[in-house]
């Protein structure tokens, strides 16, 4: 057998050159045969501290959507813990395969090994497809794992703190539109009332807010509308709504050229990952609009926040504590954002950007 010759040399994906584009520090591929495990784990940039994220566990159609996956997402973690003013770097795993049909102990346990042959420059946790069951199998294999169960010194579930941050977020975006940080009286309309929206509705409510609820699933509706006094609207009106801030809370790419012409609100300010369809037009679109957006990767932190804490003994105070730094970073980008005439979106990349260099020139080594 002539060994190697049934490699054949595939040069469309140049990964090379997209590490180099982006500073990629490592990317560690794992495989088991008996378990069935395909993960890679992307390491972004360990300046502030070991790579801290999640693991994702999805059938991707193919290999280069999982790589192509896995380095966006450790990028943005960077960016997330950057911001957020925690001494972690960004990394995050992904397993291929549909998760309902691989899924074992004996695969988690073995991807757990993988993570502790690292030494502790990846932390993982839970993330689509995985679950904390799952994080106390990777836990057999190495102590670089978080987002554990309560019964094991973890965080348990952090939607409360994401929905604190994004509540002190619009807080600070009332104080610089409105004079005043004080949502009372003020119309909001919360688009998804799962696990962050639903606390956040509540947030809201005390506060004194007209809330404006919309969602897919007719029984959270009516839960949540009962228990707050939120009005439910059609998922079709959102956008056109007229109220003073809109909170998506439901999925991604919700602000492109369709939604955004239609906003009568001053602030955006929600849960959702990657709300910007395009980062550079849309991100501008709306500051030409004149509509005040709180950058998602900050204002949604919380649940990192969460995470972040269980490193030193778990302790929801302390969590919830350093949510409310959120109010400060946001009332920080939009100041950037108004010297500079920038987007909200690029302030806070700016920020994040400035805060890894700067505590880089310390060569500091972990
Ligand atoms: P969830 O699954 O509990 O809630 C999502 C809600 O959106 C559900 O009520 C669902 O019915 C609704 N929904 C689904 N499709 C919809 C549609 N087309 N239009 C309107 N509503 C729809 O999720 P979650 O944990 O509340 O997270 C919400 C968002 O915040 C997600 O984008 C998530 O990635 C992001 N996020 C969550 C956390 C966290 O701590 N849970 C942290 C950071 C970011």
């Amino acid at each position: 057998m002539n060994i190697g010759t049934e490699f054949k040399t595939d040069t469309s994906f140049q990964l090379f050159n997209k590490l180099t584009e982006f500073d990629y520090e490592q990317i560690v591929i794992c495989q088991d045969k008996n378990t069935s495990l395909k993960a890679i784990i992307a390491i972004h940039n360990t300046t502030l501290g070991p790579g801290l994220g999640g693991t994702r566990f999805y059938n991707y159609a193919n290999e280069q959507d999982a790589i192509t996956d896995v380095l966006r997402l450790s990028k943005g973690m960077t960016y997330k813990a950057a911001i957020s003013g925690l001494n972690l770097g960004g990394a995050k795993a992904v397993i291929i395969g549909d998760p309902n049909k691989i899924k074992s102990e004996g695969l988690m346990r073995k991807f757990g090994q993988f993570v502790e042959n690292l030494n502790g420059k990846y932390i993982t946790a839970e993330d689509i497809g995985t679950t904390t069951k799952d994080m106390e199998y990777v836990r057999m294999s190495t102590e670089h794992v978080c987002g554990l169960p309560e019964s094991m010194g973890g965080g348990g579930d952090p939607s409360p703190v994401t929905a604190y941050g994004v509540y002190v977020a619009m807080k600070a975006c009332a104080k610089s539109k409105y004079g005043s940080d004080s949502l009372n009286g003020k119309k909001i309309v919360v688009e998804g009332i799962g696990k962050v929206g639903s606390h956040l509705v509540e947030y809201l409510s005390k506060e004194g807010a007209t809330i404006f609820i919309a969602d897919v699933n007719e029984k959270a509706l009516k839960s949540v509308s009962s228990q707050f006094g939120a009005t439910v609207v059609d998922l079709a009106d959102v956008h056109g709504l007229d109220v003073d801030i809109y909170s998506p809370c439901a999925l991604g790419a919700g602000l492109n050229d369709h939604s955004i012409p239609q906003l009568k609100c001053a602030i955006v300010a929600g849960a959702a990952n990657n709300q910007l369809a395009n980062e550079a037009v849309h991100g501008q679109m709306l500051k030409d609009r004149n509509i005040l957006y709180g950058p998602d990767y900050l204002i949604n932190a919380g649940g990192l926040i969460n995470v972040y804490t269980e490193l030193n003994g778990y302790n929801r105070e302390i969590a919830m504590n350093k949510a409310a730094d959120i109010y400060h970073t946001m009332a920080q980008i939009i100041h950037i954002s108004e010297e500079q005439n920038v987007p909200t979106y690029k302030a806070a990349n700016h920020l994040a950007e400035q805060r890894i260099e700067s505590i880089g020139r310390l060569s500091l080594s972990y």
